[in-house]
């Protein structure tokens, strides 16, 4: 393999869910770009459908499906439609997730289980139905999109959120251990702060209070871009990372460090 093809997807298959907006769209776009055939799922059926129309506006191939990861029925039925559409499934990236914040002592059981629902069951279900599928026919790699706060607490009322980002670490090292010998990886990308839509309104809704993920916190100055994630899932998800499987890269200006 020439060197620079070890970072292309040519003849692959991927599925990337939440797909329809933010850090999903550009992983969606780049994954294209980089010659992978791409089922844009997401809740939002719309957004989607945009997404994959302007990828094959721009020459690449792509498909929207609608599909809520934490509903297991919606799950196996993306999976069936996605492999139905473009063969077997090579490459998945858990990117949808939602990121409400509520003060610690405000948090009731429907707040808990709707965010890991969503989150944490919602990356289980993909895992599980990706894994089937790659464990016959012979591999695969997958991407899960964490978040720094997995590793720190970083802003007041994401207890919850924080909390499920930390179980997809911890699903991403278990099932990197379990399925290496079939040939899948999986790997996790954990953003700093990323000015997408979502992330906006997220931090609107609530007055944040303590340490934020401010500028005088990042070694490399300023917040990141959706490509400089969608460009670490990419490399990840390549051949060029064939060697790489339970790892946690933070793309973050070097916010860990400081
Ligand atoms: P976003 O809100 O802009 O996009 C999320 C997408 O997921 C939307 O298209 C939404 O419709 C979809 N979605 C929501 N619930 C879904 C469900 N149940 N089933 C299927 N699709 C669903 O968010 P973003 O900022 O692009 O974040 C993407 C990922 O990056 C998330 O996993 C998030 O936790 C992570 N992340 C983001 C940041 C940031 O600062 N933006 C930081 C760290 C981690």
């Amino acid at each position: 393999m020439a060197k620079q093809n070890a970072f292309r997807l040519d003849e692959l298959s991927a599925i990337v869910t939440g797909g329809g907006s933010g850090i999903g769209r550009c992983i969606a776009e780049t994954f294209a770009e980089a010659g992978a055939r791409v089922i844009v799922a997401d809740i939002d059926l719309a957004a989607a459908r945009a997404v994959a129309e302007s990828i094959e506006a721009a020459g690449g191939q792509a498909r929207a499906l609608a599909a809520d990861v934490s509903c297991e029925v919606e799950v196996i039925r993306l999976f069936e439609d996605a492999t139905a559409a473009y063969g077997n499934i090579d490459v998945l990236v858990n990117n949808a997730a939602i990121f409400p914040k509520k003060p610690f002592l405000e948090v009731d059981t429907e707040f808990w289980d709707r965010l890991q629902s969503v989150n944490l069951r919602g990356t289980f279900l993909c895992l599980r139905e990706a894994i089937k599928g790659m464990k016959s026919s012979g591999g695969g790699s997958i991407v899960n999109i964490s978040s720094v706060s997995s590793m720190q607490a970083v802003v007041h009322h994401n207890a919850v959120y924080n909390a499920s980002k930390a179980g997809v670490n911890s699903l991403t090292r278990t099932t990197a251990l379990e399925f290496g010998g079939d040939r899948i990886r999986v790997n996790a990308v954990l953003p700093g702060g990323i000015p997408t839509a979502g992330a906006r309104a997220a931090s609107a809704a609530i007055e944040l209070k303590g340490p934020i993920l401010g500028e005088g916190r990042i070694p490399l100055g300023g917040m990141g871009d959706v490509q400089d994630i969608a460009n670490a899932a990419l490399f990840l998800a390549s051949p060029a990372a064939r060697y790489i499987t339970g790892q946690m890269l933070a793309v973050d200006g070097g916010f860990l460090v400081s």
